[in-house]
């Protein structure tokens, strides 16, 4: 059964009367009228645009029962529970209540009562939850974290790929979805995945003008993420690190040196990780040190600083971690500390994880793509998004304000790592070729007899971690390339050319780093 026709009630006097507002943020107005027509929707929004209420508003406003899918338990209490607050009737269904609460749940839908469900993608389509909302009048569905219905995304989860059965089996009810993450592909994934029918497409503006984004090549991290943590003494930060085994380490240094800090990550009891998380959230700690864990629905404004200790495994989870930063509006900076060594770090992880490897080898080098390169920083985010960058210098990332020192004669220097490569035969990796071209002394080196090849000790004066930063560039910027299962560093046929001086490429001298 679909809803009966919309009484149009005014969408702005809802928002004024339920949450307090005054006025819609970019494009909320447009994506609830895409609710109120009943057309078919995918809304991206950067974190912390206001999706919810995209959704929230016209389930108020229609006279029928919202059914919201929702990945995780913890975002859909918070969202039930900031809705109760405003004096909405939302409730949840999930494997937290007990039988008695969900026969609660719903009565009040039978009574339609109910405005918004809230539900994971397993629950709706567990068949008994199925047929029981066949018989309800339903207003629309809202897909949350649409983007877990694709494996080009980050954070793919197979039930949502069930969510294809709503257009079929609600013919008259529209779907509608949103997310913060949809590069073109991911986004043209979930219109396909979800069968939408001719829907609106709405994106967001994604740049976040008063975020500083620096990227800088980690010469000993914790001493950098230090200083960085140092210069923002009293105010509020995140710093993420890969593994729990850093966090751990990350947080304790910081306790040291009398910073207030808390780790977070999965390791940790759910209370201790809820105490830490709402310490952080209500000021009582300045730091917290966390893995990827932590995060989804955090809500919380003045966030000064984001540091990445080491480099995150997508643009998109960089864009949604980076962008807890300055959602009040006020600057604030998000430092990334990367090198090679992080892609070879997430590799092992992912592999050891069931989720299309390919795809996410592939998102992995472009965060790499990214950081390595000397693009402006606001320009390359919002570019991977699909959208164009006007502004030439954006005045807020170590590349706009020249932190980053450019190679004088890039391709000299180039030829030099190229010809090496060509002299290894294509037949060793990053780590080997850096030290044959700084004359490395290694006894493994001479026993191969490469302490005799004419490029060894080339680079003898730019110091090894120079070195390996300016292979990692040329990988970036398709001239090198690594090989097979062991990563040997080979040309590509831009690489060929490049020695014969036929192309451009962009080397940067190591970032001035005030290292104490
Ligand atoms: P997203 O899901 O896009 O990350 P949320 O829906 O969680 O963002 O909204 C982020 C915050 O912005 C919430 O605190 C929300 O109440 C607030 N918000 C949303 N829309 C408006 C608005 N029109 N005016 C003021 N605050 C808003
Ligand atoms: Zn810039």
């Amino acid at each position: 059964m679909s809803a009966s026709p919309v009484h149009t009630t005014d969408v702005h006097r809802i928002l004024k009367e339920v949450w307090g507002y005054d006025a819609f943020r970019p494009l909320q107005h447009e994506s609830i009228e895409c609710v109120i027509q009943r057309r078919d929707s995918l809304t991206v929004l950067p974190t912390g645009g206001g999706k919810s209420l995209c959704f929230q508003v016209p389930a108020l406003a229609i006279d029928a029962l919202a059914v919201v899918i929702s990945p995780l338990i913890s975002l859909m209490k918070d969202q039930v529970d900031a809705l109760r607050a405003c004096g909405v009737a939302a409730a949840f269904v999930n494997s937290t209540q007990s039988d008695d609460e969900k026969r609660e749940v719903a009565e009040l839908i039978r009574s339609r009562e109910l405005k918004l469900l809230y539900l994971a993608p397993e629950r709706l389509l567990n068949p008994k939850t199925f047929e029981f909302l066949r018989r309800q009048t339903i207003s629309f569905f809202a897909i949350d974290e649409a983007h877990c219905i694709s494996n080009w995304g980050h954070d793919f989860r197979p039930e949502y790929r069930g969510l294809r059965q709503l257009v079929d089996q609600f013919p008259g009810v529209s779907v509608h979805a949103y997310t913060a993450t949809a590069s073109g592909p991911v986004r043209d994934d979930i219109v396909t995945q979800l069968g939408l029918r001719e829907p609106e497409v709405i994106i967001g503006d994604f740049d976040r003008p008063n975020l500083t984004y620096r990227m800088i090549r980690t010469d000993g991290r914790l001493g950098q993420v230090m200083e960085v943590v140092g210069r923002h003494s009293g105010e509020s930060g995140v710093v993420y690190c890969i593994s729990r085994k850093e966090v751990e380490k990350t947080a304790a240094a910081m306790v040291q040196a009398g910073i207030v800090a808390l780790p977070y990550h999965a390791g940790l009891s759910d209370e201790t990780r809820k105490q830490n998380q709402d310490a952080f959230i209500n000021d009582r700690c300045d730091v917290i040190v966390a893995t990827v864990a932590f995060g989804m629905g955090i809500d919380k404004s003045n966030v000064r600083f984001v540091v990445h200790a080491g480099m995150p495994k997508s643009i998109e989870h960089y864009q949604q971690e980076s962008g807890r930063a300055g959602r009040d509006g006020l600057e604030s900076e998000c430092v990334l500390f990367y090198s090679g060594g992080d892609v070879v770090t997430w590799k092992k992880i992912m592999s050891g994880e069931p989720s299309s490897y390919d795809s996410s080898v592939a998102s992995l080098e472009s965060m790499f793509g990214v950081c390595a390169s000397a693009v402006c920083r606001h320009r390359s985010l919002v570019e991977h998004f699909g959208q164009s960058y006007a502004t030439n210098n954006c005045g807020a990332c170590d590349v706009c304000l020249d932190e980053i020192d450019l190679v004088d004669d890039p391709i000299t220097l180039s030829q030099k790592i190229l010809s090496c490569v060509v002299r290894l035969r294509e037949r060793f990796g990053v780590s080997h070729t850096a030290k044959v071209l700084c004359g490395s002394g290694e006894q493994r080196i001479r026993q191969l007899g490469h302490d005799q090849l004419s490029t060894y000790g080339l680079l003898a004066d730019d110091g090894l971690p120079s070195v390996r930063m300016w292979i990692d560039q040329l990988i970036q910027q398709g001239y090198l390339c690594r090989l097979g299962e062991y990563q040997t560093l080979g040309l590509t046929e831009s690489g060929r050319r490049l020695l014969h001086r036929d192309g451009e490429p962009k080397l940067t001298i190591a970032t001035k780093s005030k290292k104490a």
